[in-house]
């Protein structure tokens, strides 16, 4: 007999939630990890008292009970809402776009009067599409216009979305700008989810939650002795990049990379909000982040004499890189079919996750995903 049922290979929050449940189940788990912490990428560094996000700011949202249930047995969850800002050369918009965006950009007061103005704003693009016989939006800036008009494309959805892709609107997929609400009515909560926030401590705490009770193992890489780490149990849950696991026999997949510049300030509260996007081209980080306001409320904010905050850079991802974003257009989603193919005729090993599926996730579809596996040991991987 192995020594173990399940090895898992990642710590974030799709090998967590599974060795959570399979411990639940009596199963002997090992998580092993070749960061020096565990968490993937919610993970969490405490600089001046004040949780800061190092992959990148982590909203939880979610309308599924289940799964809102779930995280908060874990651990309390607070009250945030992400209300982002857009700054655009200096003047601040509300996002999502809604009445208080109409009013900044047009100074509109009443639904009827934002309606006419968008109407007036995309009839432009839409004669456009009709002279050329065009049916549907073919990339990114016809969806945009016919979302929303020039104004609000011009100035809050071009520059932004060019740096974040590092290609242009009109080479980019018209789907990617669908998560965008657009609202009649004054509510600056960027998500339409029924449940969200941030879990009370910080998202270390899900993390130890979690895996609690469970054998980790930190600072180690499966692929340094890949047969060892293969012969241990008699199952692996693998959450790393699925090419990296069939040794790039097809090639390699890309993704998208963010870098981050963080800094300290000597204020309690710089920027009043958790997230400001830049949404002009021409400063060249996406937006910054400022970490305690994703905890810290009212008065707290000013109890903590200092501030965290993280400029974000949005690059191509080469090799010795954090992988983000995956790139899912037709030449990697093509790669991605082939190493799913070798992935499905491997008896023992569940591939799953951002990277072994190569699929952008949110944090609660991640962990809807691992509770629909049950019982766990009736798992298959199709
Ligand atoms: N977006 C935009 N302007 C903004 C925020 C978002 O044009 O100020 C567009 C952009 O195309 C981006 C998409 O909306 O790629 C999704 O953005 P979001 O910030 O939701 O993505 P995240 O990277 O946070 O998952």
């Amino acid at each position: 007999m192995k020594p173990y049922d399940y090895l898992i290979v990642g710590s974030g929050l799709y090998g967590a939630t599974f060795a959570h449940l399979a411990l639940k189940q009596g199963k002997r788990c090992l998580v092993i990890d070749k960061r020096s912490h565990l968490g993937g990428n919610i993970y969490c560094e405490k600089i001046e008292g004040i949780n800061v996000h190092k992959y990148g700011a982590h909203i939880f949202h979610t309308s599924n009970k289940q799964v809102w249930d779930f995280v908060n047995s874990i651990v309390e969850f607070n009250r945030y809402t992400n209300s982002p800002i857009a700054n655009y050369k200096g003047k601040l918009y509300n996002l999502p776009f809604n009445m208080n965006t109409f009013y900044q950009m047009w100074g509109v007061t009443t639904p009827t009067e934002a309606v006419a103005k968008i109407e007036e704003q995309k009839a432009e693009v839409v004669a456009k599409m009709k002279a050329e016989d065009i049916t549907a939006p073919r990339n990114l800036e016809e969806q945009a216009l016919m979302l929303i008009g020039h104004d609000i494309y011009e100035r809050l959805i071009k520059g932004y979305t060019e740096k974040q892709w590092g290609r242009k609107c009109t080479e980019l997929p018209a789907f990617i700008i669908n998560r965008l609400p657009v609202r009649m009515v004054f509510d600056n909560n960027y998500f339409n989810d029924k449940y969200q926030g941030i879990p009370i401590g910080g998202y270390n705490k899900l993390t130890e939650g979690l895996l609690a009770g469970i054998e980790t193992k930190t600072n180690v890489d499966f692929f340094n002795d890949r047969e060892y780490w293969e012969n241990i149990a008699e199952k692996i849950v693998f959450t790393g990049k699925i090419d990296e696991y069939f040794d790039y026999c097809f090639g390699k997949l890309e993704y998208r990379t963010v870098r981050f510049e963080e800094e300290i300030h000597n204020m309690p509260n710089y920027q009043g909000n958790a997230v400001v996007n830049y949404t002009e081209r021409e400063i060249p980080y996406t937006r910054i982040i400022e970490h305690k306001h994703f905890e810290m409320f009212g008065q707290e904010i000013y109890n903590c004499s200092k501030t965290v905050i993280s400029k974000e850079f949005s690059t191509e991802w080469k090799d010795g890189m954090e992988p983000y974003y995956p790139v899912n257009n037709e030449k990697n989603n093509t790669l991605y079919a082939r190493y799913k193919e070798l992935a499905e005729n491997k008896k023992n090993i569940i591939f799953g996750g951002r990277l072994a599926e190569y699929k952008y996730y949110d944090m609660a579809p991640i962990i809807e995903k691992v509770l629909n596996i049950s019982p766990i040991d009736d798992f298959n991987p199709r």
